[in-house]
């Protein structure tokens, strides 16, 4: 397979991509033991190369190893500098950057040692948008999954670990294996709960509304940013739980993440949504999201950080 970038940070050194491997006794292999994040980097109009909210994934990742009793063997700001250095090493302009945390070959057993270090590898590549430019300009169709996500007090889902996205996987192929762009999973108490890898938004009559931290999803730092900015325009807001029909009724659908970006779902189980394309407050959002790269959105939050200068 092509590489997709030159060098890995792996454990403290910068190597190359293709020596960046592991052993097949890797714990994380086994049993889904490792935490990681999603970030983009985008190329800005005012500041150049920039990490969007590096502090904050970064902050997640640690927040995803604590549940989990997990130390990963770094600081935060060296984490964070270590993402800033693998951009600048790869030379890339715009980056997908992925850290991961886990445990490595440290034997069979599942309850690790106190204190267990994990390996950190973070890896920085060009990626485009996770569901296609088309999707971006003209919505998917979603389909609601057979599959519910993780039941609270299961596994917790505001964690970011590997395991969990054995869930994302089944959720994500039913939903292409049915012709859909995205699969929508319910919680177990069958309101909304996200998509394979996305947060989700619905509107109607001008209100915006997300599901709720309870309806056991991963509090995702696209939705963070999108309540803020909406917020910050004056619109209304609310977190509250989804029904399935909801959606089907509702004038605008959308979907967000770091790797989706804000995607529009045009239909949900094959019921057209609104108008069945890009909604009004849809576009807004993502003129104001795309606007913090172009330019054209004020960063008030400081959630700029710049990888050259
Ligand atoms: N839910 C799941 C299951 C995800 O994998 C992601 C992507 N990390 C999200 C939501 C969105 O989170 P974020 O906006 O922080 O990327």
């Amino acid at each position: 397979a092509k590489q997709p970038a030159e060098f890995i940070w792996f454990n403290g050194n910068i190597i190359p991509w293709k020596d960046a491997t592991v052993h097949v006794m890797t714990h994380a292999i086994h049993y889904g033991s490792s935490v990681f994040e999603g970030v983009r980097a985008y190329n800005t109009t005012d500041k150049g190369t920039c990490v969007f909210r590096l502090n904050e994934h970064n902050q997640r990742l640690f927040d995803s190893a604590k549940i989990y009793r997990m130390t990963i063997p770094y600081t935060l700001e060296q984490v964070n500098n270590a993402t800033l250095d693998i951009i600048r090493k790869n030379n890339l302009k715009s980056a997908y950057i992925r850290p991961i945390a886990y445990y490595g070959d440290i034997g069979m057993g599942l309850a690790v040692p106190f204190g267990q270090e994990t390996e950190l590898t973070i890896a920085a590549f060009e990626w485009g948008a996770y569901l296609g430019e088309e999707a971006l300009q003209n919505g998917v169709d979603a389909g609601i999954s057979s599959w519910n996500r993780l039941a609270a007090n299961t596994m917790p889902t505001g964690a970011k670990a590997g395991g969990n996205y054995l869930s994302s996987q089944l959720i994500s192929m039913e939903a292409r294996r049915h012709g859909y762009g995205e699969g929508i999973a319910l919680d177990r108490n069958g309101f909304i709960s996200e998509g394979a890898g996305e947060n989700i938004f619905i509107i109607r009559n001008g209100v915006v509304t997300t599901t709720p931290k309870t309806a056991a999803i991963l509090p995702g730092i696209t939705r963070d940013t999108v309540m803020t900015l909406l917020r910050d325009k004056g619109y209304e807001v609310r977190e509250e739980n989804i029904a399935r029909e909801a959606m089907y009724l509702a004038d605008e659908v959308f979907m967000c993440g770091t790797a989706a970006e804000v995607t529009p779902v045009r239909s949900v189980d094959g019921i057209q949504v609104g108008a069945g394309g890009r909604g009004p407050i849809t576009q807004d959002v993502q003129e104001m999201f795309f606007g913090l790269f172009n330019g054209t959105t004020e960063d008030k939050w400081n959630w700029l950080t710049p990888v050259y200068q």
